[in-house]
């Protein structure tokens, strides 16, 4: 039995990810904020309270105390809108402690004499306009975002670090998403608005831009790649993506008719407001490698996505 450690336990991946690590009977320790606490938390997961953004001391000892084999760094600003909002605490929450925690990993590992392997889930958003499409690891790193720019650096301390002996691995995650997606991302956004209309509690659904398009996939086939890729024989760096991209109306009008409605164009509205100035749209990622290596595919197609994210919100209607 190892000890993990993993930052973000209550985010989409990190639930996944602690579900499967005790199913596995390891000990799993978690980093929470205070503000999650409340929410329910697996009973055998070791909660420690502590943000990201948080002295660099108090990350670097709660490794030290924690010591654990494998450290998956999940936690951290997922939001490329937010990053413009705010790309003083993104690079805090998601460059400056990733470089700690990787920091306190090479120095444990030194010290204990024993490997500590580190996952850092690194962004398509690193390729920011990419140059060619389908992205694969060798694609030039050029972000447009902060939220990408600071994915970006992390990125490239995990492979510094590695340089240096220290067994990282970096998934360069393209969109994954679940129901367990927070309503802020475009694809949570439809599917509870649909589920509502369907139910009779609203009559619109209200979007941005509906030929923006994105390479969606299935949050816990993302969290299988990074176990895998962790626990795999060499460190690297791995595309993990389904390599097919789908526009926001593919994925609206796959929604509507998943609960029987097939003439859903009246019921969208476009609000400029919703549009952003900058938006990647040829973000598709090639897995060839996560696939040769690591024997990844993925397992849940796009309408079953959409039909699997449609069924939870009427589930809990
Ligand atoms: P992102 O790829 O990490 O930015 O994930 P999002 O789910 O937030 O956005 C995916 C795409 O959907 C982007 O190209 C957005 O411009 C587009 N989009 C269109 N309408 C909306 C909307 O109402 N909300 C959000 N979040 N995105 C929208």
């Amino acid at each position: 039995m190892s000890v993990a450690l993993v930052t973000g336990a209550t985010g989409q991946d990190g639930s996944y990810l602690v579900e499967r690590l005790l199913a596995e009977g390891h000990e799993v320790h978690g980093l929470v904020r205070r503000e999650d606490l409340g929410g329910s938390l697996p009973a055998d997961l070791v909660v420690h309270e502590l943000d990201l953004a948080s002295r660099a001391d108090d990350l670097a000892g709660l490794v030290d105390r924690v010591s654990p084999d494998e450290l998956y760094n999940l936690g951290g600003i997922s939001s490329v809108a937010h990053s413009w909002a705010d790309p003083v605490l993104t690079a805090r929450v998601s460059g400056v402690a990733a470089v700690v925690l990787l920091d306190a990993a090479r120095r444990l590992q030194e010290r204990r004499g024993r490997e500590v392997r580190v996952l850092q889930p690194s962004s398509a958003e690193i390729f920011g306009e990419p140059a060619e499409s389908p992205q694969n690891e060798a694609t030039p790193v050029r972000p447009v975002s902060p939220y990408g720019a600071t994915k970006a650096f992390a990125h490239h301390l995990a492979g510094l670090e590695r340089s240096r002996g220290l067994f990282t691995a970096s998934v360069i995650l393209y969109n994954h998403e679940s129901p367990r997606r927070p309503p802020t991302f475009v694809t949570r956004k439809i599917t509870s608005t649909v589920a509502a209309i369907a139910a009779g509690r609203a009559d619109r659904l209200v979007l941005g831009n509906l030929d923006a398009r994105r390479d969606w996939g299935w949050a816990p086939d993302y969290v299988d790649a990074m176990v895998r890729a962790l626990r795999h024989d060499e460190p690297g760096d791995y595309v993990v993506a389904t390599g097919e991209a789908h526009s926001v109306h593919d994925f609206v009008g796959a929604a509507f008719r998943h609960v029987g409605i097939d003439d859903w164009a009246r019921l969208v509205e476009v609000d400029p407001a919703f549009i952003r100035p900058a938006d990647p749209s040829l973000l598709v990622g090639d897995a060839t490698r996560a696939r040769e290596r690591l024997g990844w595919v993925p397992t849940v197609t796009f309408d079953d996505l959409v039909a699997r994210m449609v069924d939870a919100e009427r589930a809990a209607e």
